[in-house]
């Protein structure tokens, strides 16, 4: 009759979004597999041919013993780093159970600027709150809220070239969000390239990077974090003058 006509057809749908479920989850972890190992063949090859370069004659040249071996330690570092990263994704993927934290967010801030000065002495910090409860909670974990901001941070120095730099930490809030801005006066990213630096290993302008040390993963686990949590993340930049991230994190349920 029409009713179990209904019931299977909801049966149907329900098995429908499942099998599309699993079969976007085994579609993304192939991605990953292959990108990490894409990823790793290039620090892999010149290590090799370091070696390789070491083993014929290089081991007896002290110039060339020298530089194979500081070579090697940074492809080693570059890895190492890699491996972190995606471990990192990794178990966020794995860690429903922080669902449900909460997080006073000027407080994080205020502790992790405080920690940032003390190992970036050269950058100077400006933190802004435009918030109506300086105790405002955002639904999300304090270790990943503080991982995002983090990176972000990191970022924001990282791509401000040498010397001094400016980072602007800014904290604000619509009815239903946190709003976590992260401001510096950097090189910025070409708009073209700014669809695409939160993808996993992008990196912008390949030859200028190939200097500043990154794996292309810190803004991708952000996006990992932003969407576990159903906030976003988004950046505006202009190239020559700076770039503004945006974290956007639900706020706690008022109880
Ligand atoms: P990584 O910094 O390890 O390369 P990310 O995923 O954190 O990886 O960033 C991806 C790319 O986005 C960087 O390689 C860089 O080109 C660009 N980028 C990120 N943050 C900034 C920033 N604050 N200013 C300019 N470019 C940035």
């Amino acid at each position: 009759d029409i009713h179990s006509g209904d019931e299977i057809e909801e049966l149907a749908d329900v098995f429908n979004k499942m099998m599309y479920k699993t079969h976007d989850y085994i579609e993304g972890q192939e991605r990953f597999v292959s990108d990490v190992s894409h990823e790793l063949r290039t620090p892999l090859a010149v290590l090799d041919g370091h070696v390789n370069l070491l083993l014929r004659w290089g081991k007896d040249d002290p110039e060339q013993l020298k530089e194979s071996l500081e070579a090697s330690r940074q492809e080693i570092q570059k890895m190492s780093s890699m491996i972190q990263d995606m471990l990192d994704i990794t178990r966020l993927k794995q860690s429903d159970e922080f669902k449900t934290e909460e997080t006073v967010v000027v407080d994080s801030v205020t502790d992790l600027i405080h920690n940032m000065e003390m190992i970036h002495q050269s950058c100077h910090f400006d933190f802004e709150v435009k918030l109506d409860d300086p105790q405002a909670k955002a639904q999300i974990y304090q270790n990943h809220y503080i991982q995002a901001l983090t990176i972000l941070i990191d970022n924001a120095i990282k791509y401000s070239g040498e010397g001094e730099s400016f980072v602007k930490v800014i904290l604000s809030e619509d009815d239903k969000h946190i709003i976590t801005s992260v401001a510096d006066r950097g090189m910025g990213i070409c708009e073209e390239d700014q669809a695409h630096v939160f993808e996993r290993f992008f990196r912008a302008d390949k030859a200028r990077n190939r200097e500043i040390g990154g794996t292309g993963l810190g803004l991708s686990i952000i996006a990992n974090i932003a969407h576990m949590y159903h906030g976003s993340v988004s950046v505006k930049s202009e190239l020559g003058k700076g770039s503004v991230f945006t974290l956007v994190i639900p706020k706690a349920e008022l109880k």
